[in-house]
Formats: C-alpha cells, sequence, structure tokens
C-alpha cells in the first residue's frame, strides 16, 4: 500500500509503497477515508537526530478516520464496514491517568514506548492503519469522515484547554486566540458554541483573520507587539479572561502574557518553544499559566456530539496521498486556510 512516511532526518515526507498492515490479537485495521495535516508533524520533522525518540521510517498523520477493514483476535465491540475516528494520544490504558480515560496523559506511557499513531506508531497516511486496541475508536456515525477528521486533534486540543476555562467565560468576558490556523479556527468556533465570550483573534496573515471573521470572531487584530495596547483598550484595560496561544512561539508568549488580566487563565497550546515568565509581579494577579497537550477519549466524544449539532465546521482542503508533500509544504509556507486533509484511498 502507498504511506506518507517522514524517512530520513531533515527530510521532506515522501510517498512510499510498503506491506500491507495486518491486524495482531486485539488490533484493528482501518482503511483510511481521511488524514489530517498537523503543524506538530512541521514540528517533529524539524527536530535532531538525538531529540527524535522513536526509529524512522514514520508513516505520518496523527489525525485519522476510516472504516473497518478487519479484526485481530479477540476484538469486540466494533464491526467490519463501521466508519470511525481515531483518538490518538494511546496510552497504557491501566494506570490512574488512563482510567480517568486521560490517555493523553497516560502515566506509563514514555516507559512502556506507547506512542500515537503519526507520532512514532505508523499512522493514517497510508491506505491502511493499524490501530492498537478498539477502546481508541470512536464511531462518526452520520459525520463526513474528511470534514471531521481534523476534529480529532484540531477540535479535541483546542476543546480541551476551552473547558476547563469555561467558568471564566461568562458574559462580558474577552478570550484572546493567537493563531487561526487548524488548531485556531476551530477553537474560535467552540468558543462561540461553548460560552458567551467575545473572540479576538490574531494573526500574522490577513486571510487568516478573514477565516477568524468568518467562523466568529468578534474581533481581528495583526499578531504584532502594538496587539496587547488593542486588546487593552477593547477591554476598558482590564485585559483578556482568557488567552489562548495556538502558536507558542516566543513572540507570541509575550503578546499572550501582554494580553491576559487579573485572575485570567493564560493557555499555551503551540509548541514553538516560547514560554512565559511566572513569578509575583511578572503577571498579572493569579494569572494562572498552563500548557495541556490534546485531551481525553470522553473529550473526543463530546467534540464529535458538538459537530453533529452543527455548531462548529472544520474548513478543510483535501489532497491525493501522492500531492501528501505538497500539503506540507503549503503548511509550512502558511498557505493553508483550515485544514489540509490528506485522503489516502481516493
Ligand atoms: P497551523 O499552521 O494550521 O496554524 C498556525 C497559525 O498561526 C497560522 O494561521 C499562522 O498564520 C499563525 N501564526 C504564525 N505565526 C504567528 C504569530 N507570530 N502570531 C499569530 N499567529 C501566527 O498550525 P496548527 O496545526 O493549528 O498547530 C498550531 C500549533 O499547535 C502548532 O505549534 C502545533 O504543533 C501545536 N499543537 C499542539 C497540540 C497540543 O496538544 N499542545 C496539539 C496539536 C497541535
Ligand atoms: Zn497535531
Ligand atoms: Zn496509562
Amino acid at each position: 500500500m502507498k504511506a506518507v512516511q517522514y524517512r530520513t532526518v531533515g527530510g521532506a515526507p515522501e510517498v512510499v509503497t510498503v506491506p500491507d498492515p495486518e491486524p495482531g490479537p486485539g488490533q484493528v485495521l482501518l482503511k483510511v477515508a481521511a488524514a489530517g495535516v498537523c503543524h506538530s508533524d512541521v514540528m517533529v520533522m524539524s527536530l535532531p537526530a538525538e531529540a527524535i525518540r522513536f526509529p524512522l521510517p514514520l508513516t505520518l498523520g496523527h489525525e485519522g478516520a476510516g472504516t473497518v477493514a478487519a479484526l485481530g483476535s479477540g476484538v469486540e465491540g466494533v464491526r467490519i464496514g463501521d466508519m470511525m475516528a481515531v483518538y490518538g494520544p494511546w496510552g497504557c490504558g491501566a494506570c490512574h491517568k488512563c482510567a480517568e480515560g486521560k490517555e493523553n496523559y497516560c502515566l506509563r506511557a514514555t516507559e512502556l514506548r506507547i506512542f500515537p499513531p503519526g507520532l512514532g506508531a505508523p499512522g493514517a497516511m497510508a491506505e491502511y492503519m493499524i490501530v492498537d486496541d478498539a477502546r481508541h475508536l470512536v464511531p462518526l456515525g452520520d459525520l463526513d469522515p474528511v470534514r471531521s477528521v481534523p476534529l480529532t486533534d484540531a477540535g479535541l486540543t483546542p476543546y480541551h484547554a476551552i473547558k476547563r476555562s469555561v467558568p471564566k467565560l461568562i458574559p462580558g468576558s474577552t478570550t484572546v486566540v493567537i493563531g487561526a490556523g487548524g488548531l485556531g479556527h476551530v477553537a474560535i468556533q467552540l468558543l462561540r458554541a461553548m460560552t458567551a465570550t467575545r473572540v479576538i483573534a490574531l494573526d500574522v496573515s490577513e486571510d487568516k483573520l478573514d477565516l477568524a471573521r468568518r467562523v466568529g470572531a468578534h474581533e481581528t487584530l495583526l499578531s504584532d507587539s502594538s496587539a496587547p495596547d488593542k486588546v487593552k483598550a477593547l477591554t476598558g484595560g482590564r485585559g483578556a479572561e482568557v488567552v489562548l496561544d495556538f502558536v507558542g512561539a516566543p513572540p507570541t508568549a509575550s503578546i499572550a502574557a501582554a494580553c491576559a488580566g487579573v485572575e485570567s487563565d493564560l493557555t499555551i497550546v503551540g509548541i514553538g518553544g516560547g514560554s512565559v515568565p511566572v513569578g509575583f509581579g511578572s503577571l498579572p494577579y493569579e494569572t494562572a499559566v498552563t500548557a495541556p497537550y490534546w485531551g481525553t477519549r470522553a473529550e473526543l466524544i463530546e467534540v464529535l456530539d458538538i459537530a453533529r449539532g452543527g455548531e462548529v465546521e472544520v474548513h478543510v482542503e483535501t489532497f491525493g496521498i501522492d500531492e501528501a508533500p505538497l500539503a506540507y509544504e503549503r503548511l509550512h509556507a502558511g498557505t493553508i486556510d483550515g485544514r489540509a486533509v490528506i485522503l489516502p484511498n481516493s
């Protein structure tokens, strides 16, 4: 079968032919309908050899959806032909965090060398993929796999970040969303669907700011050093109750900190190497800074339910599997609006 692989450190992703996978005991084989292209892959492909925790080649794709094509021995609860979304942050299934459904925070994944598909285990950017356990599948039902596959990460990650801040997002509150890309444009819609907050979106691209307005941002600002003063002006000098940084680079972390108000939540989701100093006087009183990772399986079910209600619509641009390297180039260049989705079987 064809697969999109990251094969050599520093190289570009390549479309190659690999053996068809067969499900072992407890595993599920999916015929992949759609695989999302995430900026985290670009980050992984920029790491030096010593920072890569898994062997290459790696089949990319940590957002996956497809139909159940075959079952390994002992698998129960899914049927051949069911359309499923893959819950990506695989854990051990047995530790305290996994018992709470928080496999994204599995306490033993590192020790047991359990990796998410596309981030260590073979991923969804192939005609078929192996899912290690049926519990990592969530039925899509009547949702379109192409338009909903980004919800498994570009939806789930912002949902998890927003959910913990919902009590602060009362009418009259303000949320600043930095980076209106794959995650950010879904975050804006989730904020509108889940809360009464006013959304101010920041980006460096006018096209992305246009998308931000179309998906529900009340205000948009270019992301530069003047943005915090503009946010302060828009909030009567208070600053934002919640700041979500979907870039997480040094300049955006500084902007995020300067937009935060007293008792705000400052959540750094992007993995661009930025950080925020915390200590008395460095931030407004009781600003809580956090850097979450992905979300829980229950939260994926919740995100898919929101999408079923029609309140979140991912903007997707589709590519055939042979065009996947181009999709990565376009993502790197910042010219994908919304999410790029690879269709390995069409
Ligand atoms: P993306 O490329 O689709 O979107 C990034 C957006 O940020 C683009 O619209 C870009 O124009 C904008 N941007 C770039 N520089 C900016 C700046 N200085 N100020 C404001 N906006 C700027 O990327 P994505 O797939 O949405 O991923 C976003 C980030 O989140 C990446 O760092 C990714 O690795 C990370 N991520 C983290 C998690 C997690 O669990 N913490 C999960 C998924 C993705
Ligand atoms: Zn991702
Ligand atoms: Zn675990």
